[in-house]
């Protein structure tokens, strides 16, 4: 494997590749497609590229819409890089033992008495 750069955020270990631009004469990052395969922080919020088309759920800081999640009151951008976090509750993934667990304290009683 080439270079990479490696991240944390927000508990989300990611290592993006590096790929050496000719024509500005820099390394830039090759990022997966967070669409494709989802990443969620320790929190369950997922990563995002800045680009990204807007959601349904995407709000401007007017509370107008929004064309990317760059743009998106609810993206919170990592400093140095081109991802971030979308903090909308409506996106955010429960862990799956939390799930499982809500889904046990929920289920209706079906014994007999
Ligand atoms: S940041 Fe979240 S809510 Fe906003 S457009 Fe992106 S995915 Fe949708």
């Amino acid at each position: 494997m080439g270079k990479t750069r490696q991240y944390n955020i927000e508990g989300a270990l990611l290592e993006i590749p590096l790929c050496y631009d000719e024509l500005t004469g820099r390394e830039i990052e090759i990022f997966p497609d967070f669409i494709e395969n989802p990443v969620y922080t320790a929190q369950g919020h997922p990563v995002l590229f800045t680009g990204e088309d807007a959601c349904t759920y995407g709000k401007s800081p007017d509370g107008t819409s929004c064309i990317d999640c760059g743009s998106c009151r609810f993206y919170r951008q990592t400093p140095g890089t081109l991802i971030g976090v979308c903090k909308h509750e409506q996106k955010r993934q429960i862990p799956s033992e939390r799930r499982a667990c809500d889904t046990a304290e929920t289920k209706p009683y079906e014994g007999g008495i």
